[in-house]
């Protein structure tokens, strides 16, 4: 008995010390700054604001060609030097440029889309969307945060580094999609193909998908850059119920109706498990010095606290996604008329697989939950496996951490698994260095904007983003 006891208490002993241990063993901040590039001649806010403004201005919709043309004459005439110095190749509206240092060192990817999204309710705008209104502190309009606010910084970092005659060390590529927002098939996807068949071997990729956010996102003081090293799947399936039609005045006991609404029921009920991906496991390990003591020894100690974190990340929809593949009921086809009971019923689902999913997985749950009256027809429209996880810390990481410190904000940079999806997934094919981040500071209401009404960027940010695209060009490993 005394013996039990006492071995009781040595193990506590040794749990504690074990946790203690590696909770003064988090690895130090990583606070190392690289200064962003400074120009002598300045940069003009108020210029690059009005470029901006006028980008804004064209409505680059999927199925509006004539506005890209439009569009890509404008940059032509907006940045005459980069006209100029770059070679610049079509891939139908995307563009594709490149910038030939005449070193043989591996090359860096800039990455941004021309195209937007529909506006569904003009009038709940505080500026016409297209108009590109420019007042004391934003730029307004549709694109300003996604994505054409980066596509012009970009243009402008390259214009303004050419005006002062400075070249990056390894050669750049500015890769500007035009149908990101539909999936990216004809843009990204070829020029990423062509790429690989030119043998283009990237040291970075850098899209569009993380920003900074305030620290208490991940329940931390300073402002956190969240550089995406991940973004989840896609899959859309349409699952079908089928039944005798007849008269609604004698129904039989089962109906397509309710069959489906089961399947329906039954998914939501038993979702796909959820655990620490990668990504999400280097974020909280990278946050954990900046944490709360308590909280320290929580993150630090995740091979013991996983399922607690798991079940706390589980509880809300935006950390939910962080944790397991979603499935989201968004389509609904049934019957006719109001007395005549329909022959089928239709509900459409759309999955975000987590990394390790992949369709194959998700279609043998499917077929796990649901009894074989229902038919699971996968959609291929959009379908994607989970991206490649960047394997960091790396050099890549670091330039764009190093650089991202040295923003006015000062953030702590944590990565993370991006839940929506980018054009960087297509480019795989030539670089495992892929991040995603726009070294924009926002807060959680901002992040409605995004596909949603009043988007715009602050005229205070714009210059400071334009600096970062600079030092990441310049910059090499
Ligand atoms: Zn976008």
């Amino acid at each position: 008995m005394k013996r039990a006891f006492l071995l009781i208490v040595v193990a506590l002993f040794v749990l504690l010390a074990v946790l203690l241990f590696n909770t003064f063993n988090v690895s130090a901040p990583d606070d190392t700054a690289t200064p962003l590039p400074v120009f002598e001649s300045g940069l003009n806010e108020a210029d690059m604001s009005a470029r901006l403004s006028q980008a804004l201005q064209f409505p680059t919709l999927p199925h509006q060609p004539q506005s890209f043309a439009a569009f890509h004459d404008f940059l032509r005439d907006a940045f005459p030097l980069t006209d100029q110095n770059l070679a610049l190749k079509k891939f139908g509206n995307s563009l594709l440029y490149h910038w030939d240092s005449g070193n043989d060192c591996a090359p860096t990817l800039l990455l941004a889309h021309q195209d937007v999204v529909p506006v569904s309710s003009p009038d709940q705008w505080q500026h016409p969307p297209f108009a590109g209104v420019v007042d004391e502190h934003f730029v307004w309009g549709r694109g300003a945060m996604d994505d054409k606010g980066s596509l012009m910084a970009i243009l402008e970092a390259t214009e303004a580094l050419l005006a002062e005659g400075r070249a990056p060390t390894c050669d750049v590529w500015l890769a500007f999609g035009h149908d990101e927002e539909i999936g990216g098939n004809e843009g990204a996807n070829r020029m990423a193909a062509w790429m690989a068949e030119q043998g283009l071997r990237f040291a970075l990729v850098l899209d569009e998908g993380g920003m900074m956010l305030p620290g208490d996102t991940l329940g931390i003081e300073q402002p956190v850059a969240l550089i995406g090293i991940a973004e989840k799947g896609y899959m859309t399936v349409t699952l079908q119920a089928h039944a005798e039609p007849g008269h609604s005045s004698r129904p039989p006991s089962k109906t397509a109706v309710g069959d489906l609404a089961k399947a329906i029921t039954a998914l939501q009920n038993s979702p796909r498990p959820a655990g620490l991906s990668e990504p999400t496991r280097k974020m909280l390990k990278q946050v954990a010095p900046y944490q709360p003591f308590a909280k320290r020894i929580v993150f630090a100690n995740l091979w013991l606290f996983e399922p607690l974190i798991v079940k706390q990340l589980s509880g809300k929809p935006e950390t939910n996604a962080l944790v397991r593949t979603t499935m989201s009921p968004t389509l609904l086809r049934a019957g006719v008329k109001d007395n005549v009971l329909p022959a089928t019923a239709e509900a459409t689902i759309n999955f975000r697989l987590a990394p390790g999913e992949t369709r194959d997985t998700v279609l043998a749950y499917l077929e796990e939950q649901l009894p074989d009256s229902i038919t699971v027809t996968p959609q291929d429209t959009f379908l994607s496996d989970p991206s490649l996880t960047s394997n960091i810390p790396s050099p890549a990481f670091n330039r764009l951490a190093g650089l991202a410190r040295s923003l006015p904000e000062k953030p702590v940079v944590a990565p993370f698994l991006l839940i929506a999806g980018t054009d960087a997934r297509h480019y795989q094919v030539v670089s495992d260095q892929i991040f995603r981040f726009m070294p924009v500071a926002l807060n959680q209401d901002d992040l409605s904007r995004f596909h949603g009404h009043n988007e715009r960027l602050s005229r205070e940010q714009y210059p400071q983003m334009v600096r970062f695209y600079a030092g990441v060009m310049l910059a090499a490993e």
